[in-house]
């Protein structure tokens, strides 16, 4: 099939354009860089050993995406395209509203009009708010502390009314959990902006000494040593949930969990990142982090029932794919 990544010089798009290539799909990248290199795309290229078609393009740019959808016939999109900074999100609030929720309104018209029922929609488990662990994708949704969250929740109302009036359009809601590590090559993996939000690549930079040290955000939450926990999920497995979910899309909306089903605390992840790589992650504690909830993993078996995909990689592998990555990273 002709799929139309958007966000694929991204971070999770480059490794999902990888599985799909894989798998015999072509792929067409619709990419506007903002946070992301055209590298990547040559990157994605060397370790699939087949051309992608590459636009850097605004989604949010209807003509734009009107002229791919005119050019080729595309047979699905995979909507990765998105601001993703939740802190930036509240300083910023416009620009994440207009950027994450035209973007999908663009490439659902685009899709009306030129007939095409297949879409994947990367939304995040944050649009649960502070449910009770492990997340179902049966629970109602609560209100997210941030514009970010929001954009996502409102993305996929808007995708779920779509698949409502139209009886022949097809649209899985993936709600990613913490996607951490890289492609084994080395060759892509995360490039956060400026000093990383994120635990893995804050851990990473300090065991390659850019950093100091880790500083931990609360050891007082009622979890099993006090540190927040996640349900981090190599971001190989979550492309291949891509795929899945590509291969499996039935009509109408649906959502799925792409998580492993397992949480990890902050301070059980630098013990497996020491162990992993033989290096030492000094930390220290500091007071919880604004906006943070104690515990967040999935309950992962509607993907594996209906999409035959569960995550295979674990945290070892993560912390091991993730170094490997930031070793090699030439910033
Ligand atoms: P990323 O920033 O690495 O990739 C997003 C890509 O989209 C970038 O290459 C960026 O240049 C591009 N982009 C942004 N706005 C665009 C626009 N208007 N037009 C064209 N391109 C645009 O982020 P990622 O981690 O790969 O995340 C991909 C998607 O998954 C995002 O929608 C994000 O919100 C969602 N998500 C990410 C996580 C995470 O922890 N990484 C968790 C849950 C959900
Ligand atoms: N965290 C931390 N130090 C950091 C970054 C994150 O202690 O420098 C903690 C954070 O409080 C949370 C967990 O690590 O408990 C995962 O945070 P991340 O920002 O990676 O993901 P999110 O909170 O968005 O799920």
């Amino acid at each position: 099939m002709n799929i139309l990544v958007t966000g694929g010089a991204g971070y999770i798009g480059s490794h999902t354009c990888v599985a799909l290539l894989k798998q015999g799909h072509s792929v067409i990248i619709a990419d506007n860089l903002s946070n992301s290199k055209s590298e990547t795309v040559m990157k994605i290229m060397d370790i699939a050993n087949k051309e992608v078609t590459f636009y850097e393009i605004d989604v949010t740019d209807a003509e734009a995406i009107d002229s791919i959808f005119r050019n080729y016939k595309i047979d699905g999109v995979i909507h990765f395209a998105g601001l993703k900074a939740v802190g930036e999100s509240v300083d910023i609030p416009l620009n994440y509203y207009y950027n994450n929720i035209v973007s999908t309104m663009v490439l659902a018209k685009a899709c009306q009009k030129y007939n095409v029922n297949r879409f994947v929609f990367s939304s995040s488990a944050t649009v649960y708010g502070d449910n009770k662990v492990p997340f179902v994708e049966t629970m109602d949704l609560l209100p997210t502390t941030n514009p970010y969250g929001e954009t996502k929740a409102m993305s996929e109302r808007i995708l779920t009314d779509i698949a409502k009036a139209n009886p022949e359009f097809s649209v899985a809601l993936l709600r990613y959990f913490n996607p951490v590590g890289a492609h084994e090559s080395g060759l892509i993996g995360e490039v956060p902006n400026g000093i990383p939000n994120n635990l893995m690549p804050y851990v990473t930079k300090v065991a390659k000494g850019k950093l100091e040290k880790l500083r931990v955000f609360g050891n007082d939450y009622p979890t099993i040593d006090g540190t927040g926990v996640r349900d981090y999920i190599h971001v190989l497995d979550l492309a291949e949930g891509h795929v899945a979910a590509l291969d499996n899309l039935k009509i109408g909306a649906h959502v799925y969990n792409l998580g492993t089903g397992q949480g990890t605390s902050v301070l059980e992840l630098v013990k497996a990142f020491e162990e992993a790589n033989g290096t030492e992650v000094p930390y220290e504690i500091l007071e919880r982090r604004p906006g943070d909830i104690a515990s967040c993993y999935a309950d992962a078996s509607k993907a594996k029932r209906e999409l035959c995909w569960t995550a295979k990689r674990d945290i070892i592998s993560m912390c091991r794919d993730a170094w490997h990555f930031e070793k090699n990273y030439k910033e």
